[in-house]
């Protein structure tokens, strides 16, 4: 069975400052994989990375069985990234437009069927957005905006969901219901990358974590993460860790 991606030695560094250093890990199909680190410690370069957004500059990555530069059925990944959650993006569409976009991309053609239509209903139902359908992605608040992504990656039968920090900005309650919603997606058989900075977020959510800071500090599940020192080794030197209370 192929991996939903597989990373190799992977090295990056922009200009003179390795950002990512000799890297390896692999992520199966249906993980829900918590991707977490101090600040500054290379999770958003990998993540594009492994997405193809970046090259690496040693080292291979494979996405679904293909080397990332060769991979084109970009419909199958949904990626929300920080900038498409921050608040004044461009979309001037509606949120059912921007599903629908989502669902051209998986039918690989303009013209949508009755099945395509009822998807589109789907998508937006599943993430709960039904009552902002007809409202324009630019004017919604970033819990919503989050969703409307995610119904648009749902639309487009993704089955690899990619978010960096996904619900900064977004107020206690949306976050844990938008968290409850990536379980069940998950649960439903879609791979999950989530880079977060709430490390009880992950610890509570993912089934698998990697821990990086420029190097993998730890990549196992999440068990044996809790147990282990890789925590205060990766995050010693730097950032402060943010523990979820509740
Ligand atoms: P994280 O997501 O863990 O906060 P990033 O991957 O965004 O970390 O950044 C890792 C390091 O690379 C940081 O020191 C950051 O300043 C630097 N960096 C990120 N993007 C660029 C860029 N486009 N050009 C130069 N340096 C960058």
């Amino acid at each position: 069975m192929t991996s939903a991606v597989d990373v190799r030695n992977v090295s990056f560094a922009y200009g003179d400052s390795p950002v990512v250093k000799d890297v390896s890990l692999t992520i199966e199909k249906g993980e829900f994989l918590g991707l977490i680190g101090p600040n500054g410690s290379g999770k958003t370069t990998l993540l594009h990375l492994m997405l193809g957004l970046l090259e690496p500059g040693s080292g291979s990555i494979d996405l679904f069985g293909e080397p990332v530069e060769e991979f084109s059925a970009g419909e199958r990944i949904g990626y929300v990234s920080q900038q498409s959650t921050n608040r004044g993006g461009s979309m001037p569409v509606t949120v059912r437009e921007a599903v629908k976009m989502g669902r051209f991309a998986h039918a690989g053609h303009a013209r949508l069927s009755e099945t395509d239509y009822a998807a589109i209903d789907q998508a937006i139902e599943t993430v709960g957005i039904e009552d902002l359908a007809d409202r324009r992605v630019n004017a919604l608040s970033g819990g919503q905006r989050q969703r409307a992504f995610i119904a648009r990656a749902l639309a487009s039968e993704s089955d690899l969901l990619a978010l960096d920090e996904p619900t900064v900005g977004v107020d206690a309650e949306s976050r844990d219901a938008f968290y409850q919603l990536l379980e069940s997606l998950n649960d439903s058989g879609i791979t999950i990358i989530l880079i977060e900075h709430d490390i009880g977020v992950v610890t509570d959510r993912a089934s698998r974590i990697a821990c990086i800071n420029t190097e993998l500090y730890h990549h196992g599940d999440t068990e044996s993460f809790v147990q282990s020192d890789a925590l205060a080794e990766a995050y010693g030197a730097t950032g402060t860790v943010v523990h979820h209370d509740h």
